[in-house]
């Protein structure tokens, strides 16, 4: 998946993470624009350029353990929610990593 494109999937997918959360704690707020720009930092200096594999089937995984942490669950509560906020997004999204996963597994 190219670079851009993988930091707008990400950047919607910590939106809805963290929308309900902000409304019940604004404080969550610099939460969510840390960890925005702590993805985009990692993703401006992915080894691998737009060949890179999806962060979730890297083997080096280059996040620091509290982001890995708090991306991870990011990736759960959102996943399936893109479906209902963004579903062609969510369903090309999903095709690209099943596709990307099959090939991390032969190289
Ligand atoms: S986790 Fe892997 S694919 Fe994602 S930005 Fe870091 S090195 Fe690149």
């Amino acid at each position: 998946m190219k670079i851009y494109k993988e930091k707008e999937v990400v950047n919607l997918m910590i939106d809805i993470y963290y929308k309900k959360k902000i409304k019940k704690d604004k404080s969550m707020e610099s939460e969510k624009e840390d960890l925005k720009k702590y993805c985009a930092y990692r993703l401006s200096l992915c080894p691998f350029k737009d060949n890179k594999p999806f962060c979730s089937n890297c083997k080096i995984h280059c996040y620091d353990k509290v982001h890995k942490e708090l991306i991870k669950k990011v990736m759960r509560f959102s996943g399936p929610r893109m479906l209902i906020y963004h579903p062609l997004l969510a369903i090309k999204h999903l095709i690209e990593s099943r596709k990307n996963k099959k090939m991390v597994k032969e190289k």
